[in-house]
């Protein structure tokens, strides 16, 4: 075992081996899905590692070291879904306390604050956690937690782990970080300082848009015996098979990302050229407190990419005239897929609350995937090709 793991100091090594496995009678290379709910006990009592599939399955708690290893944490937690793992984080804090929550964070995570967390009492301050001063100024006698997102969705607007930590720590809070966006590939929070880090492993974990997971990563052990608790309590565990798709999409995590950032770069060269395109959003150009922040504490700039159409262009039409990239949401998958915020992901704000958020109906919010650049590049040439500039509508008009 000490062996093996000296021969494992890179990352994208401990992608593809994670842990070895001493319980594989068979030889084979990968860990095998334990379709089993129950477990034998030898005696009745025996102290078993094994008792129930909610509280301990091993192909889930392979998943689980694996997660804990490369997110540099103690223990991981693999869950039904992204909200699920997110549930199970916010439930280790009680009726009273108060979280300081990024203004911009996953549509989903502000229901389940909105519309579950607050009917349990736990208080929420929304910030726009890129302004640090902003952040101090929410905290609270009873703030526990600062919960955020590194890269927004969908405008990419980048926030310091670091500076957030510091903060956090003079304060005796913890740092909750959504690191779904960005992956332990690209970030890992816990290195600069986060308590815990959240994932919808649905995107690219797992990376091919065939499985819905969550995960959570913890270093403090009375952090993780709490999660353990919500997780085997609240009973939303990943199955044994879903464990296993993430466990295989993450073996080729570092080469899937490396092809999303060289795709994305291209496709926002090609973009800055197109006269239709009146703004792109993405941490890699030069010149934005957003590009600062990344370029230090990230290893690249990420797969998403947003950019509005100038007035007068119709996004439904441009989106809908796409041949190869798809008109989906979600995110991170190895195809392509493309929607429009305002009326897709971030339907459920208000106008006002889309107005206020940045999102615009000329917003479009790209997931670059790992095809052939140029065929990526040909198609919304195509498309852009065949928009024909109109008046702007009224609504287009208020929405700028
Ligand atoms: C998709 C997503 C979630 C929710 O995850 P599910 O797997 O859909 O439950 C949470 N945070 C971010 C940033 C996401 O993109």
């Amino acid at each position: 075992m000490e062996s093996e793991e000296m021969h494992m100091s890179e990352f994208d090594t401990k992608l593809v081996h994670g842990k070895s496995q001493h319980d594989n009678q068979t030889g084979a290379v990968n860990v095998p899905i334990y379709n089993s709910s129950t477990y034998i006990f030898p005696k009745v009592d025996s102290k078993v590692t094994w008792d129930y599939s909610r509280s301990g399955n091993p192909t889930r708690n392979y998943l689980e070291d694996q997660l804990a290893a490369l997110e540099n944490g103690n223990r991981g937690f693999a869950f039904s879904s992204g909200l699920a793992a997110i549930h199970a984080v916010l439930s280790i804090f009680s009726p009273g306390d108060h979280i300081v929550i990024g203004d911009t964070i996953y549509g989903g995570t502000f229901r389940l604050i909105n519309q579950f967390f607050k009917r349990w009492h736990l208080e929420f301050t929304e910030v726009d956690t890129q302004d640090l001063k902003a952040v101090e100024n929410a905290i609270q006698p009873n703030t526990k937690a600062i919960y955020f997102e590194t890269f927004t969705n969908p405008l990419l607007k980048v926030t310091s782990v670091k500076a957030i930590s510091k903060i956090a720590k003079a304060h005796k809070l913890l740092t909750i970080v959504d690191n779904t966006f960005l992956t332990p590939y690209l970030q890992r929070p816990l290195d600069l300082g986060a308590d815990i880090v959240v994932h919808s492993a649905t995107k690219y974990l797992g990376g091919h848009s065939d499985v819905v997971a969550g995960v959570a990563v913890v270093k403090d052990k009375a952090i993780a015996d709490r999660l353990y608790f919500n997780q085997n309590g609240v009973g939303s565990v990943l199955s044994p098979e879903d464990s296993n798709l993430i466990r295989r999409g993450i073996q080729t995590l570092a080469v899937r990302l490396d092809r999303h950032l060289s795709n994305a770069a291209k496709i926002v060269d090609f973009l800055q050229h197109r006269p239709e395109v009146a703004k792109i959003y993405y941490p890699g150009i030069k010149g934005t407190k957003d590009y600062e922040i990344a370029t230090a504490e990230t290893n690249g700039y990420g797969g998403i990419v947003s950019f509005e159409l100038k007035k007068g262009f119709k996004t439904t039409e441009f989106v809908e005239n796409l041949k190869l990239i798809q008109l989906a949401v979600s995110l991170g998958a190895v195809e392509s897929l493309i929607e429009l915020p305002y009326k897709m992901t971030h339907a459920e704000l208000s106008p006002e609350e889309q107005l206020a958020a940045g999102i615009t109906h000329q917003l479009v919010r790209l997931s670059v995937g790992i095809e052939d650049p140029k065929d990526l590049i040909a198609d919304l040439a195509q498309s852009l090709d065949q928009l024909s500039e109109t008046e702007p509508t009224e609504v287009e008009s208020v929405n700028k």
